[in-house]
């Protein structure tokens, strides 16, 4: 997938009815080339030295908003702090048991739609996430 310019960015949030400020465009930026599910902790991190002023309440306020305006999902993610997607369509995941970091992944289409139409059950959204060790924590494990 090809990187989100600024003006991509700025035209995503105007179109979203959302406020553009330079925090807005970093988080949005951040999220884009990080494609890694980041916790709203680590978004705070990795941008406080580029925004002094910047607290965590403000990432998370972020958050919310652009959840609310459909440009960002929220991952929950069992014990683990959720992490945000800035891939909205439809996808899933795989995720580590061990460091909790999620990886997206491609599936044949589910049909989801026609199974809840048998149940009378109005989907709301969806994800299959597959649970297991990634390559990382694996490796570490062989090298103790
Ligand atoms: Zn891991
Ligand atoms: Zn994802």
């Amino acid at each position: 997938m090809e990187a989100l310019t600024e003006l991509d960015i700025i035209s995503m949030l105007k179109d979203s009815g959302l406020r553009v400020t330079p925090q807005r465009i970093a988080v949005l930026s951040f999220m884009d080339t990080h494609r890694v599910h980041s916790t709203a902790d680590e978004i705070y991190l990795s941008l406080k030295q580029e925004f002094p002023s910047l607290s965590a309440a403000t990432v998370y306020n972020t958050l919310r908003a652009f959840m609310d305006a459909g440009i960002v999902k929220e991952l929950r993610n069992g014990d683990h702090a959720s992490r945000f997607d800035i891939n909205t369509a439809i996808h899933h995941h795989f995720v580590c048991d061990r460091c909790g970091n999620m990886t997206d992944v491609e599936l044949p289409e589910i049909p989801v739609e026609r199974v809840a139409r048998e149940h009378h059950f109005e989907v709301l959204d969806y994800h299959v996430e597959i649970r297991g060790i990634c390559s990382a924590c694996n490796s570490e494990t062989m090298m103790h």
